[in-house]
């Protein structure tokens, strides 16, 4: 088959398209042919090194969408021809986070596509049947590529997460990438109020039609209240809710956008840079920092539920060729996606 391989960290010109032995199965594993993929901000910091863990060499992509081919001996529910897309990550099923359910936050043993296995930077990918769902009749292989790490990431950091509800005020920051796109839809869903900030003017007409109720546009340096002055002018005592998907840039702006008592949501760090805190502030304003990567099983079938209900609608930026993953990349690193790269083999 083709595919897209790492073998050495560095920039995108790293990415190699080529041929490469069609994968194995391991018993439970599910053969998968990639219709679509989706390119995400944590591919570029995996190229970069940023990801300690990562195998090498390996084929980046942790959101496809395909058609299962063959299954391993074992598997149940899944037969040729099916549909599917994948979860990020695969929990060892057995610690104490999985058998509750909170299977991105396993203990031991997991497992991450394009990171600690091959993803889906491929024709074919070799996916555990554990991690992978039917995509309803009503989504196109390309809007299911990137449900996962969009709509079910925004489920679950919103929902679960944040605990956003009916009256809340929330702030997105990097708004106009892949999950900030899914975000402002799943936060109007949820009844909140939506501040949606970016550094970059441009995207300013983007994310009003995506839904939110006011846009904010800081300057890429938010030390001098670029940022949180523009949000309090807005919400005066604050926001409930900060969805954080810029991290280290934007992270202390968005800390003093907060209401107190309010909780900030970690999804993203771009740079993954470290992050300086004011203990001080967190302790006697009772902020809540948290943490959220990835999404249950649960949050992947919500959000596919609400794409074929038509209640959310997946923004894709442009669909490129699987041999033009560097360029996908080069897109994504100059901030020029409004919603989400595609790859087609
Ligand atoms: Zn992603
Ligand atoms: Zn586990």
């Amino acid at each position: 088959m083709h595919a897209v391989v790492l073998s050495r960290i560095g920039g995108p010109e790293e990415l190699e398209y080529r041929e490469v032995p069609d994968p194995e199965l391991a018993t439970g594993d599910v053969l998968v042919r990639v219709k679509a993929e989706g390119v995400c901000g944590r591919d570029l910091i995996d190229r970069r090194g940023g990801f300690r863990g990562l195998k090498m060499p390996v084929i980046l992509g942790h959101e496809f969408a395909g058609e299962v081919v063959r299954v391993s001996p074992m598997v149940e529910g899944l037969s040729p021809g099916d549909r599917v897309a994948n979860l990020l990550r695969l929990g060892c099923g057995e610690c104490r986070a999985c058998r509750r359910g909170e299977t991105p936050i396993c203990e031991r043993g997991w497992q991450s596509f394009g990171q600690t296995r091959n993803g889906g930077y491929a024709e074919l990918v070799a996916a555990p049947a554990a991690t992978l769902v039917k995509i309803p009749a009503q989504v196109s292989d390309v809007e299911a590529a990137s449900v996962a790490c969009t709509f079910g990431v925004a489920l679950r950091a919103l929902r679960t997460v944040g605990r956003v509800t009916l009256g809340d005020e929330v702030l997105i920051t990097g708004a106009s990438g892949g999950v900030g796109m899914a975000a402002i839809q799943v936060a109007k869903a949820l009844g909140a109020r939506v501040l949606a900030a970016t550094g970059s003017p441009a995207k300013h007409e983007a994310l009003a039609e995506a839904g939110a109720d006011e846009v904010v546009v800081h300057a890429a340096d938010t030390s001098e209240g670029a940022l949180h002055d523009k949000v309090r002018a807005l919400a005066p005592c604050g926001v409930d809710v900060v969805l954080e998907l810029t991290g280290s840039p934007t992270f202390t702006s968005s800390l003093r956008s907060l209401r107190n008592g309010g909780r900030l949501v970690l999804v993203g760090n771009i740079l993954a840079d470290a992050i300086k805190v004011n203990p001080g502030a967190v302790i006697l304003f009772g902020y809540q920092i948290l943490g959220s990567a990835g999404c249950t099983r649960a949050d992947l079938d919500d959000a596919f539920a609400l794409v074929a209900q038509k209640k959310l609608a997946v923004v894709i930026h442009r669909v490129l060729s699987l041999k033009d993953a560097a360029e996908a990349h080069r897109i994504l690193a100059d901030r020029g996606a409004i919603g989400r790269v595609i790859l087609t083999p």
